[in-house]
């Protein structure tokens, strides 16, 4: 019997394990994939709220020790006016971006040396019920031995296909299609100079550039996906005109140094899951998938871990009945991740800016503190809620 099982070992599922692990819970926790393990579909931003995490938790050092640059810059390049930044509220004051094969494995080291019993190569099944209650899991080994195994709690951390959340049949809302999302073409290069992290922003396109480990920068561009994606083929073309047309500046520097990897291309769906339920939780893409214009979705699982393992442990304890704990932890969840992923879908919309947009940037061009803020939406830590309120945003035109 275990305290709590986690499935899926990467930036949620690992992160929630140590925290149970840490305060001497008995956790086990499985992902089908042999770790170390790259995650395709990524560009690795970590927020400063994801860093400030990792600080907490002891292993920013790590991320540091593993050749990854703290990116303290950020850029806004809207055509005519730049805007420039640095998030407030913020401990470590940087971003990072360490590959996923990196920054998991730094994720799940820390996890087994507080003590969760890990178990690769195992695929999640199925649950296993008391009546609507999931008391345990179905799991099954390469070799095709299956087992079972019961615990309190079981927790998906699954990612957005999420076995866990379909077989607790997790109703889906706030839902919107690749097509009404962002596509994504980019890939990773050498020799390129660039300046904490960049963003271009054009009618219906995005650019943005940051540095990864060892000197490798990525670099990619943001269409609307309801443009299609190009054939394969003309991938390098169509990456390097787009970027030409939207920030020849990068271009050139892109030029300048080596691609050192295949162009990866992708769209994704976005959504929300309910995250609790009798003996179950979702956190991560599992429970919020969200489009990757805002880079957001590490740092969401990051915190949102965190906010479970409060949760846990408040219903472990005894200290709350275990489904209270767990309907705050979806209050918690709702409160601060929802509004970044319908941040996050408005701006994959990618529409032409409306005068009123047009009108907030002006008055962010004079404005250091509250451009500062506006970063802050990105870095998460300022609330998109506190940001565009309508009043606060009355009261910036205004000044
Ligand atoms: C193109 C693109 C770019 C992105 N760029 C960024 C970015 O720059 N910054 C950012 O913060 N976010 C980014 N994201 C989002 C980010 O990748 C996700 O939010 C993040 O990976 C979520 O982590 P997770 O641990 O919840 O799930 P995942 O990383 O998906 O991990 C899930 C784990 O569960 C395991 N698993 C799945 N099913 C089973 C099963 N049945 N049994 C056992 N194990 C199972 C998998 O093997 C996997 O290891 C991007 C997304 C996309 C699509």
């Amino acid at each position: 019997m275990h305290d709590v099982i986690v499935v899926g070992a990467r930036c949620a599922g690992a992160s929630t394990a140590m925290l149970l692990a840490r305060q001497g819970y008995k956790v086990l926790m499985i992902d089908q994939t042999e770790f170390p393990s790259d995650v395709r579909l990524s560009t690795h931003l970590l927020w400063h709220a994801g860093a400030d995490l990792l600080h907490k938790w002891g292993l920013l050092d790590a991320v540091r020790d593993s050749n990854c640059p703290p990116l303290t810059d950020l850029s806004l390049d809207l055509g005519e006016t730049v805007l420039h930044g640095h998030p407030p509220g913020t401990q470590v004051g940087a971003a990072f971006a360490p590959k996923r094969i990196v920054l998991d494995q730094i994720l799940l080291n820390a996890a087994v040396a507080a003590g969760v019993e890990f178990r690769q190569k195992v695929s999640f099944e199925g649950t296993l019920k008391d009546g609507a209650r999931v008391v345990g899991i179905r799991a099954k080994n390469a070799d095709g031995s299956n087992w079972t195994a019961l615990a309190r709690v079981v927790v998906g951390a699954d990612g957005r296909t999420s076995r866990v959340a379909r077989a607790v049949q997790s109703p889906t809302c706030n839902e919107t299609s690749k097509e009404q999302g962002t596509h994504n073409t980019y890939s990773y290069f050498s020799g390129v100079a660039v300046k904490g992290v960049e963003f271009f922003s054009r009618s219906e396109r995005m650019a943005y550039a940051w540095q990864t480990n060892d000197g490798q920068v990525v670099v990619g561009i943001l269409q609307p996906g309801r443009e299609g994606k190009v054939s394969r083929d003309d991938v390098p073309t169509h990456f390097f005109e787009q970027l030409d047309a939207m920030a020849p500046d990068l271009a050139a520097r892109v030029r300048a140094g080596q691609r050192e990897e295949d162009w990866i291309t992708g769209a994704i769906p976005s959504f929300c899951r309910k995250p609790v339920g009798p003996g179950w939780a979702l956190v991560g893409d599992a429970g919020l998938t969200m489009d990757p214009i805002t880079a957001a979705g590490i740092t969401v699982a990051l915190r949102d871990a965190e906010s479970l393992t409060q949760a846990l442990h408040e219903g472990l304890s005894g200290q709350r009945r275990m489904d209270e704990a767990l309907a705050g932890f979806e209050a918690r969840r709702d409160a601060v991740s929802l509004p970044l992923h319908q941040f996050a879908q408005q701006m994959a919309q990618l529409a032409p800016p409306t005068q009123e947009v047009m009108q907030l940037f002006g008055a962010l061009a004079g404005n250091q503190v509250e451009t500062d803020r506006y970063f802050g939406v990105f870095a998460q830590t300022v609330s998109p809620a506190d940001f565009f309120d309508p009043a606060h945003l009355q009261k910036l035109l205004t000044a």
